[in-house]
């Protein structure tokens, strides 16, 4: 990824990004990428897509594929397994938000 500096810590952060938008409503790929690019994530789609894949194949996410040919758009949506996950990880984020930021 672009964001290849320190990228084992900021993977999980993208990640609950994504899970993030696709509990609050469906969202496309490139709608993601710009996006993460806005709160200052550079991640293009070579690494992005294999990411939504995974985060798929292990049930967190689902997608749905609208248009056809080149035109063809894949949504993706949280699972109820996606949506328990964040709520589990927004928990700790929180616990560690009071101890990282707050406690400074
Ligand atoms: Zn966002």
């Amino acid at each position: 990824m672009k964001t290849s500096k320190h990228q084992e810590f900021l993977t999980g952060l993208i990640r609950l990004h994504i899970l993030h938008h696709a509990v609050e409503g469906e969202f496309f790929g490139n709608w993601m990428i710009e996006e993460l690019r806005e709160h200052g994530y550079r991640i293009g789609p070579g690494t992005l897509y294999p990411m939504l894949h995974a985060l798929e194949r292990k049930g967190y996410l689902k997608s749905r594929t609208e248009g056809a040919g080149r035109r063809a758009r894949r949504h993706y949506r949280a699972t109820r397994q996606g949506r328990a996950a964040l709520a589990v990880a927004t928990g700790k984020v929180r616990e560690l938000f009071n101890e990282l930021v707050k406690g400074r």
